[in-house]
C-alpha cells in the first residue's frame, strides 16, 4: 500500500534516452522543452514546497526520459541537487521513471543511497511483437527481470502499460495486465496510445500503416483490465496522459487523448454493472439505479449516454439514477 503523499514533478524530457519509441515525443508529452539541471531542480523544489501544506509527505519525482539511461554524472548532479532538501526534511523521498533495460544491481544500490523510494518502469506491453513494432528496444523478459530486481531491493514498484500500440489487440492488452499483476507492483499507470505530432507513429498513421486507437476503443480496453487490477488489489494510479496545453492545443493529433479519460472508463464500468443487473433481475418500465453520491454523474454518462443506451436496450420508459448508501463503483437496483 502506498502512503498518501504530494509529488513535486521534475521533467527530464528525452535526456539520455537511447531509444526512439514510435509513440514518443517526450517534449510534447511533458510540455517541457528545457532539460533539467541542478539549478532547475532546486528551483522546482523550492517553489513546490512553498505551495504544499506543512506536515505533508513530499516526494520529488523525475519523470520523462529514462532517468537511469542518463550518464551517471548527470543523474548524480540531479540527485545531489535534492540532497539538502532531503536532509532538512523539506522533502522526504525521491521517485523516478525509467526503462526496464536500464537497471542493474549497481544502479539500484546507488539509487538507494539517494533515498530513492519509488521506481516506475515503462513496461508498455508484455507482448514482444508489440514491443518490437513500437520500437521499444526491450523485451517482456527485460521487464520481468527489472521488476524483480526493483522488488528485491525493496523499492516501491510502479509499472506503466499502454493500450493500442502497433500490433496490440484487446487480448494482448488483457494478457499484458495479467502478466503485470504477476509481477506484484505497488501501482499501475495505464496510458492508451495518443498520436502525437512529430513522432514515427504519426507518420505511420498518416501513411495508413497504423490504425488509430480511438477514445471509445481505449475505454473498452481499459474497462476490461481495470477489474483485473482491482481484484488483485493493485491500485491504478493514473489512466490516460495528463492533459497539457500543448497536447490539448494540437500536438495530440489522434488516438486516445481525452482530458477526462479516467471518468469515461469509470462511466463505462458502471454502465456494464448496471446492464448486468438489469439483465439478471425482473424489472418494469421504470428502473431506479442506486449509486454512491460521487458516481451519479459517471453512472448517468456524458450527455446522459448511459441512461439513453440502457433505456433503448431494455425498452424502458424511464431510468432514475439515485444516491444510495453504497460503496463507490458499485451499483444497486432499487
Ligand atoms: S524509452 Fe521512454 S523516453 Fe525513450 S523514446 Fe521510449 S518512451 Fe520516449
Amino acid at each position: 500500500m502506498i502512503a498518501r503523499r504530494s509529488i513535486i514533478p521534475v521533467f527530464v524530457p528525452h535526456l539520455g534516452c537511447p531509444n526512439n519509441c514510435v509513440f514518443c515525443n517526450q517534449r510534447k508529452i511533458s510540455g517541457s522543452l528545457v532539460p533539467a539541471t541542478a539549478e532547475t531542480v532546486k528551483q522546482i523544489i523550492s517553489e513546490g514546497i512553498s505551495l504544499i501544506p506543512k506536515g505533508t509527505n513530499i516526494q520529488l519525482a523525475f519523470y520523462g526520459g529514462s532517468f537511469t539511461a542518463i550518464p551517471v554524472e548527470k543523474q548524480n548532479e540531479l540527485l545531489d541537487a535534492a540532497l539538502p532538501f532531503l536532509r532538512d526534511e523539506s522533502i522526504h523521498s525521491l521517485r523516478l521513471s525509467t526503462r526496464p533495460d536500464a537497471l542493474d544491481k549497481d544502479t539500484l544500490e546507488r539509487l538507494k543511497g539517494y533515498k530513492v523510494q519509488t521506481i516506475e518502469l515503462g513496461t508498455q506491453s508484455m507482448c514482444d511483437e508489440v514491443l518490437l513494432e513500437s520500437g521499444r528496444g526491450h523485451t517482456a523478459l527485460d521487464t520481468e527481470r527489472a521488476a524483480k530486481l526493483v522488488k528485491d531491493f525493496n523499492f516501491e514498484l510502479i509499472l506503466q502499460m499502454m493500450t493500442g500500440l502497433p500490433g496490440d489487440t484487446k487480448e494482448r492488452t488483457i494478457e499484458t495486465a495479467k502478466r503485470i499483476i504477476d509481477l506484484n507492483p505497488d501501482g499501475v499507470r495505464i496510458y492508451p496510445t495518443v498520436i502525437i505530432e512529430d513522432t514515427p507513429l504519426c507518420d505511420m498513421w498518416r501513411e495508413g500503416k497504423y490504425k488509430e486507437h480511438t477514445v471509445s476503443e481505449a475505454v473498452d480496453y481499459c474497462a476490461c483490465v481495470l477489474p483485473l487490477f482491482e481484484k488483485a488489489g493493485i491500485p491504478v494510479i493514473r489512466l490516460g496522459l495528463n492533459p497539457t496545453e500543448e497536447l490539448s492545443g494540437g500536438a495530440a493529433v489522434g488516438g486516445a487523448y481525452h482530458p477526462a479519460l479516467g471518468e469515461l472508463v469509470r462511466s463505462r464500468q458502471l454502465y456494464d454493472k448496471a446492464r448486468e443487473l438489469i439483465c439478471k433481475n425482473p424489472h418494469g418500465k421504470v428502473v431506479t439505479l442506486g449509486v454512491n453520491r460521487s458516481d451519479i454523474s459517471a453512472m448517468t454518462g456524458q450527455h446522459r449516454a448511459n441512461i439513453e443506451a440502457l433505456c433503448r436496450e431494455f425498452s424502458l420508459s424511464k431510468m432514475i439514477v439515485s444516491e444510495a448508501d453504497i460503496q463507490r463503483g458499485k451499483v444497486a437496483l432499487l
